[in-house]
């Protein structure tokens, strides 16, 4: 990528070069705005995400999913286990891709990988980058000034994609509303005996879910849902210690279990930020609305403000307007306002039917899943919902280029 040494002048900056802000500016750079990508080095992350296919479509339409393709798993069967003790357990349900006509719902790939893809491909636009942390954003009615370590860059539009502690979202004055959960979710990736099937799985707990979600070969990458004194005390154990204990909470699931290099430990919340946009700073991703990391909803939700965000700014550039307006960003608003409510209160509304002992949300639950497993069409909307929502497929999810 070109390397800047001096005051930079550019249509939109992404400022945060997380999964999010590599795709908005690639998008971005694929319509032909002038964009510059604010972003340090990237940090190790041995996280996985399950990107349902509708985000894979995206990252397909811009080039970016053949680097992705030999670290992806297929996601083609879904189960989900209520391993609570509690007297109302719901039934397993299972939910296979076959049934609405796909050959899978996703693609689970370590974020690593996805990230190293999205910097290939960002090379191959010649995407300009700057690999240094924004410090300080002074918008004004033309545009925005963002100051770097030795200079400045004055852009029309910044995104702000850097993340959940968003410093574009304080200097554009978006206040956040945020409720911790009493939850810690510990990461890890491991290798098993037994093949997976190219099956999800997950185990409900009264903590909250453990799931498996497939790697390629027999390899899976675990998400363990605990009360944070749980997760402080496994964390404590040896690699072996922990792949028997992960290995008896999923009963055996795979066979004997090896833990690979770099457990992660994130304590969970849901914030939402007060709006999407305001004084010419537009917010996508984690920057924008954290979601605990049930249901695989975060980053999916974050791609589609990315590729929201990317198609109003490119169709606004053709036709002549400031990218950075008043208009687009109420544009943006509207558009990614809706999906990212329902998500939040769909998770949050299971999250927190797992965590109570209140007995009458308890059967509901029971009750809602054992619907969910008999009735056919019910079955069928709520996986269509979960991979495509009907109400917001911006035109890369579409496979339409921008
Ligand atoms: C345990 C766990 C499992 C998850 N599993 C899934 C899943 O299966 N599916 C799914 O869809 N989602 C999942 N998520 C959610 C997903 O990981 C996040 O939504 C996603 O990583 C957020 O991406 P982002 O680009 O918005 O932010 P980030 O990845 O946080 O990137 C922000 C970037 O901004 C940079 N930055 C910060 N400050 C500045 C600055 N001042 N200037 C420039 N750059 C800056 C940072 O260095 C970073 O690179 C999971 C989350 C957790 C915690």
């Amino acid at each position: 990528m070109p390397s800047i040494a001096e005051d930079i002048t550019a249509e939109v900056a992404v400022v945060g070069g997380g999964p999010a802000g590599l795709v908005c500016a690639i998008a971005l750079a694929t319509a032909r705005v002038d964009t510059l990508l604010i972003a340090p080095p990237p940090q190790d992350d041995h996280r996985t995400t399950a990107l349902l296919a509708s985000s894979v479509t995206a990252l397909k339409t811009l080039g970016i999913w053949e680097a992705c393709l030999p670290h992806a798993a297929p996601l083609v069967t879904i189960r989900i286990v209520d391993d609570t003790r509690r007297l109302l357990r719901a039934p397993e349900v299972v939910f296979n891709a076959a049934e609405i006509g796909l050959d899978a719902f996703g693609c689970n790939i370590e974020n690593r990988h996805l990230i190293a893809a999205l910097y290939k491909r960002a090379a191959q636009l010649n995407l300009p980058r700057v690999a240094e942390p924004a410090r300080a954003l002074v918008s004004d009615a033309s545009g925005v000034s963002i100051r770097l370590a030795e200079r400045t860059v004055r852009v029309r539009l910044t995104v702000g994609a850097d993340g959940p502690h968003s410093f574009c979202r304080t200097a554009a004055g978006i206040g956040t509303v945020r409720r911790a959960y009493p939850q810690t979710a510990l990461t890890l990736n491991l290798a098993h005996a037994r093949p997976h099937d190219d099956t999800a799985t997950e185990f409900h707990t009264e903590s909250g879910p453990c799931t498996l979600v497939p790697l390629p070969g027999r390899r899976s990458s675990v998400v363990c849902v605990l009360d944070p004194s749980s997760a402080t005390t496994l964390s404590a154990l040896t690699d072996e210690e922990f792949a028997a204990e992960i290995e008896r909470r999923v009963h055996s699931l795979y066979g004997t279990m090896k833990v690979e290099p770099g457990r992660g430990k994130f304590p969970l919340a849901v914030e939402t930020a007060h709006s999407f946009a305001r004084a010419r700073v537009a917010l996508i991703g984690e920057a924008a609305h954290v979601v605990p990391p049930i249901g695989a909803q975060g980053l999916n939700l974050g791609l589609r403000d990315a590729a929201a965000l990317a198609e109003i700014v490119a169709d606004a550039r053709r036709q002549n307007l400031d990218v950075g307006s008043p208009e687009v960003l109420a544009h943006y608003e509207t558009a990614r306002g809706a999906d990212a409510t329902s998500r939040r209160i769909a998770i949050d509304l299971l999250n927190r039917s797992l965590l109570t002992d209140f007995f009458p949300v308890q059967g509901l639950r029971g009750l809602s899943l054992h619907l969910v497993d008999r009735i056919g069409p019910l079955r069928r909307a709520l996986m269509r919902e979960g991979v495509a929502p009907a109400a917001s497929q911006p035109r890369l999810m579409r496979g339409e280029i921008l």
